[in-house]
């Protein structure tokens, strides 16, 4: 079984090692019209392939076409920006005569596609970051072919979307290894993958503990390899005394859903929350415990997710110093759809114990008191990478707020002044990412067409004839 699975992940990655040196050295308009053709094809099946999530997902319909639409609109998006050169930019310096350092040869910096990259699928967004996603979807644009893993959460939805996707690769007369897929490979053979000598590059987003496996693997290779992981993220949110002046019933609304949506499986989902520890912060709690308790999540993506959810609440739960906001039931703890919970602690006590800044991946949320300002401070210093971080009320040019977003970024990739962070528009200036282990190459992004970079190696060529010039500028006239 075992070397039934490496010999499928073997000859998956000889297919995308085959295809690579003709896709990478393909003009821009041919990888654009494939983005486009996979875009055409995803809404073109948009029904049954959103029967086939909802079954396997229970994500509903509603949130499952907005994904579809945005992973359409995604490829679509890369197409455009592929078209624009976005892969193919160069920069050139011109020789200059005389000694150096100001007296230098012709230099131009070109991009190189890495190679073959193999691209874990996200248990919860079965469109968005998974065959077709953000990570695939970069991935091509930048000219690298992809092995894509499917995520074992949803894999008769994984398996047609690559039927469509190498039906539009056959269409347009592109090798099928361009988009590659080892069906149900077992985690030994997802570390094989990841392993392989032609594989030149890992995309994945899911748990600590298997980024780290894989990464690790990627790092133990004889000649390791980027690893773009995304492993998770407790997304602070600040409330400060100025953000209640308007009263504490909608901005806890607001928040109870955030925290809710998609039954908290977000890796934006806000799962810290700071708040004053004076009458206004106590009345938000208390109208956030109650919005939370009538929010009625959906069931969880898989049932060792809800069991993980269950194990990571309880833990929190038990910690010293810890006070239950909102508690549930003892038939909740067992049954299919978890109820939403708040948990509450001090800031001391928060920055003391580090198992209280672990991430609860569901419907659940750790409110931690601060005294003043400062103490706010300390508490995001104590918060490693994140994806995310808000603040609420920090309008105004003061130096508390300065200090607050100075904070803020610091530790996160995004920072919002003001509304949720779970939504992550797909534009130029967007990064998802963050220190460790918010991602493991912080310089970089998953989401948004700076997600592109990942994959793109600079050269640079130096008195290179124009034909060189040109052979590396995908048909791009400038
Ligand atoms: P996961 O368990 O890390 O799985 C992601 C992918 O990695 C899957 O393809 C999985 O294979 C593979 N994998 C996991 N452990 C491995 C190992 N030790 N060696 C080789 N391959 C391994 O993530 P998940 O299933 O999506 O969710 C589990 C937990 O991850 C959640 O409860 C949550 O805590 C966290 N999560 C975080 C984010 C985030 O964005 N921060 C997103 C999703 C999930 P299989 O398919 O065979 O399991």
């Amino acid at each position: 079984m075992v070397s039934t699975q490496f010999s499928i992940i073997d000859r998956a990655v000889e297919g995308a090692h085959a295809a690579q040196a003709q896709y990478g050295a393909a003009p821009a308009a041919v990888r654009a019209r494939l983005l486009r053709g996979l875009a055409d094809a995803l809404e073109a099946n948009q029904a049954a392939l959103v029967s086939v999530a909802d079954e396997e997902t229970s994500l509903g319909a509603g949130r499952l076409n907005g994904e579809l639409a945005r992973t359409a609109f995604q490829l679509r998006g890369f197409a455009d920006r592929v078209d624009s050169g976005i892969a193919h930019r160069q920069i050139d310096d011109a020789a200059v005569p005389g000694a150096p350092p100001a007296g230098r040869p012709h230099l131009t910096r070109v991009l190189a596609p890495l190679g073959p990259v193999a691209m874990f699928s996200a248990s919860n967004f079965p469109f968005a970051f998974s065959v077709l996603g953000g990570d695939t979807a970069s991935a091509l644009a930048a000219g690298c072919t992809v092995i894509v893993k499917p995520h074992s959460g949803h894999p008769e939805l994984s398996r047609r979307v690559h039927a469509l996707a190498a039906n539009v690769l056959r269409e347009q007369g592109l090798p099928e290894g361009v988009i590659g897929f080892v069906d149900q490979a077992s985690r030994d053979a997802a570390v094989h993958l990841v392993s392989h000598a032609d594989v030149s590059a890992v995309a994945f987003t899911g748990s600590y503990q298997g980024g780290v496996a894989l990464w690790r693997a990627a790092n133990a290779r004889r000649l390791p390899i980027p690893f773009y992981g995304e492993l998770g993220s407790i997304n602070p949110l600040v409330v400060t005394p100025a953000a209640l002046a308007q009263g504490v019933d909608a901005p806890a609304a607001a928040l109870a859903a955030s925290i809710t949506l998609g039954c908290g499986q977000f890796c934006t989902s806000p799962g810290l929350i700071v708040v004053y520890d004076d009458v206004d912060g106590e009345r938000f709690v208390a109208a956030l415990a109650q919005a939370l308790a009538a929010q009625q999540p959906h069931a969880m993506l898989t049932q060792a997710m809800r069991g993980g959810f269950e194990k990571a609440s309880a833990h929190i739960a038990e910690q010293a110093g810890v006070r239950v906001r909102l508690a549930v039931s003892a038939e909740n703890e067992a049954a299919t759809t978890p109820a939403p919970r708040l948990y509450e602690t001090d800031a001391a006590t928060f920055i003391a114990n580090a198992a209280l800044r672990e991430e609860m991946f569901g419907p659940a949320a750790l409110i931690v008191k601060v005294r003043d300002e400062a103490q706010a401070l300390d508490v995001l210093a104590a918060v490693e990478g994140t994806l995310t971080a808000t603040l609420w009320g920090a309008e105004a040019d003061t130096p508390a707020n300065r200090a607050l977003a100075a904070a803020a970024q610091r530790i996160a990739g995004r920072v919002l002044f003001g509304g949720v962070p779970t939504g992550v528009a797909v534009c130029d200036a967007q990064q998802h990412g963050g220190p460790w282990p918010a991602s493991t190459q912080p310089q970089t992004t998953s989401v948004g067409y700076a997600a592109i970079e990942r994959f793109l190696r600079p050269v640079a060529l130096q008195d290179a004839p124009q034909w060189a010039l040109d052979a590396n500028a995908g048909g791009i006239t400038r």
